[in-house]
């Protein structure tokens, strides 16, 4: 199949929900473009400005793929990207891979006692307590937004499984910005990009990191209602449909109308009781906003 852009090329990938096949070259110069833009919208394109940039140990290899647009993107705006990550062995792999991509990677501490809250059951108990602490961290140095690479079938994934359970908190998780009280935003890099097309290419440009990416996301501990999600999910990408990925969020925003401001103070995210969700609670019972206060970073 000849690529339906350039029409010179072998197409390598359709399209989510389109009728486009595009070649490896083409393809990703669309990938840049939606990914500039969810940058250009949440404002973090700025010339001359430093932005925090996350690379969780468990989405290693689809967090250098944005890395590597984030970089091609920064040399337009000699903007300065700085990134995060909780695991150096990481970064000395990375190195060897990309030596243009990694300059400054700053590594995240984690206190033993705040290590404890990723035990618990869930995909997004998971993900809100990861994101709270990499925020307390890239706020330890000055920063007051951060970049996360979640491609969005990820997070639709982690919407459906929170109403499957009963808890509608989950819902507005799929949105480009999503804003704490004190004003710290986390911004969406794949906001409204598939998890197939984002996989797709950190498969291809880094397989095998990708590889490591797999083993190290089945060690979060899903819960019934993840595994619930995913099949839906997955019968949703079989058939092309849209759908479903799209509607989820819509649907939410309609059952919960006004209620759906609140946030909580520690991710972000939607807080239906007062002002920390059911899945941070365990930061104030356990007392460990103490230890995220002190959470620093250091060079890898
Ligand atoms: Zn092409
Ligand atoms: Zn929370």
């Amino acid at each position: 199949m000849i690529c339906s852009k350039c029409h010179k090329n072998g197409a390598i990938l359709r399209k989510p929900f389109s009728d486009e096949t595009f070649c490896f070259d083409c393809y990703m110069s669309d990938l840049i473009k939606r990914i500039k833009r969810n940058l250009s919208k949440s404002g973090q394109l700025r010339y001359g400005d430093k932005v925090a940039y996350l690379i969780p140990s468990v989405f290693s290899a689809t967090g250098m793929f944005g890395l590597k647009v984030l970089k091609s993107i920064e040399k337009k705006y000699s903007s300065n990207v700085i990134t995060f990550t909780d695991d150096c062995y990481l970064v000395k792999e990375l190195k060897t891979i990309e030596k243009n991509v990694i300059e400054k990677i700053l590594f995240i501490e984690i206190p033993d006692e705040v290590k404890q809250v990723f035990n618990d059951i869930g995909l997004m108990k998971w993900w809100r307590r990861y994101r709270t602490v990499a925020s307390y961290a890239v706020e330890s140095v000055g920063f007051n937004s951060l970049i996360i690479p979640m491609c969005s079938d990820a997070i639709v994934k982690m919407e459906i499984s929170s109403i499957a359970s009963s808890n509608f908190e989950g819902a507005e998780e799929n949105a480009l910005v999503m804003k704490k009280p004190s004003g710290f935003s986390f911004i969406n890099l794949y906001h409204g990009i598939t998890c197939r097309e984002v996989s797709f290419f950190s498969y291809l440009l880094y397989s095998n990191l990708y590889e490591k990416q797999l083993l190290a996301e089945y060690n979060i501990k899903r819960s019934i209602a993840d595994e619930y999600a995913e099949n839906i999910l997955a019968s949703a990408m079989k058939w092309r449909s849209g759908e479903i990925l799209n509607s989820v969020d819509k649907s939410l925003r309609w059952l919960l109308e006004k209620e759906a401001s609140n946030r909580c103070k520690f991710c972000g995210g939607l807080s239906l009781h007062g002002e920390v969700c059911e899945d941070c609670k365990i930061f104030n019972e356990k007392k460990l906003y103490k230890y995220l206060e002190e959470i620093s970073v250091k060079e890898c």
